[in-house]
């Protein structure tokens, strides 16, 4: 009888387990007899160590501090996954009672240093561990660009490695006393990041997801999946914000559509898939300029529609965390 495979690393498998594979989460996977030719190899042989990790003690202490985790997943790439992230951060910052972290988990292409104003800056280690990069008195970053010699590498690494480093961060990042969201921006798509930093996390709870789309169907396609892949790990969905849904002019105001919902866009899926939609953002070609320049797009353009709209978005995802965290102390 084959062993029986929990459900995140069952969605990572490329092929069903064939005869006599010893296991996936065994000690022997990927290196049994069978396993030589199988096409989960790779998979089974990079995935998180088994067994008790004794590390998951000092990550468990860490994320202790933290009172809101927050994932922030898109399907696709090119959507303004991480564009959004570094918009939640600043918004959440604005507030100056709230303490908040970013964790750029995009290891392939870490873009929120440049888009946080930290780019260039490398992270300081002491005896109580590595120290995030401040972009902002209550606003800290950790990312793996910190740590690379040169920052046009490229990062070709393994499961095995990304995996590594992601328990480094939580496990070794110094948030200070206690912080109130953590907000992380993973890879797009579904890949080793999400399958560690969804383990590493889940005894400490993690809030839930945030997904970005934009609103053609070729888009919402691999939302689908992502929001497949969030209930497979039990993961919340905590609603869908649909990002470059028109293009608001700055001189005349007036706004046009440029991807077209084709199958109803954002709001359509949600309603489909019962899931919370968190609201709309327009294009702004000032929210790049902003994140290419390292700045708060808040600071110069406070009133303008696509800044209306994210902080709309973001008071809808902080009811969201609320209503969440009601239903677990009634
Ligand atoms: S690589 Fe080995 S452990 Fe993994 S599914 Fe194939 S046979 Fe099973």
């Amino acid at each position: 009888m084959t062993p029986s495979v929990s459900e995140p690393l069952k969605a990572q498998l490329q092929a069903p387990e064939p005869e006599h594979c010893p296991g996936p989460e065994s000690e022997q996977a990927g290196k049994g007899d069978a396993c030589d030719g199988c096409p989960n190899q790779n998979i089974c042989s990079t995935q998180l160590p088994k067994g008790p990790d004794p590390d998951m003690h000092l990550i468990n202490q860490r994320l202790s501090q933290i009172d809101h985790k927050i994932l922030v997943l898109s399907g696709k790439g090119g959507v303004g996954k991480s564009t959004f992230t570094s918009m939640l951060s600043w918004a959440l910052a604005a507030d100056e009672d709230l303490e908040v972290g970013a964790m750029d988990l995009d290891i392939c292409g870490p873009s929120l240093p440049r888009m946080l104003g930290a780019e260039g800056e490398s992270v300081h280690q002491s005896n109580s561990g590595l120290s995030p990069v401040y972009v902002a008195d209550n606003l800290g970053l950790m990312s793996i660009s910190f740590m690379l010699p040169d920052p046009d590498s490229a990062v070709i690494w393994r499961g095995a490695k990304k995996n590594g480093l992601i328990k480094q961060f939580l496990k070794d990042v110094n948030w200070g006393e206690h912080l109130d969201y953590l907000v992380v921006d993973t890879p797009p798509g579904t890949s080793d990041e999400h399958l560690s930093v969804t383990s590493y996390m889940k005894e400490t709870g993690i809030d839930g997801a945030l997904i970005v789309t934009t609103p053609q169907e070729v888009a919402l396609l691999d939302v689908r999946k992502e929001i497949d892949f969030c209930r497979k790990a039990n993961i919340k969905i905590l609603g869908l914000v649909e990002n470059m849904s028109g293009f608001v002019c700055p001189n005349c105001h007036g706004e046009s559509r440029i991807f077209k919902p084709t199958t109803g866009g954002g709001a359509q899926l949600c309603e489909d898939l019962g899931i919370p939609f968190l609201g709309s953002v327009p294009l702004d070609p000032r929210i790049g300029k902003a994140c290419d320049s390292g700045k708060s797009f808040f600071d110069n353009y406070s009133d303008s529609p696509a800044a209306t709209a994210i902080l709309d978005v973001v008071d809808a995802l902080r009811d969201q965390i609320e209503i969440s965290v009601e239903k677990l102390t009634i």
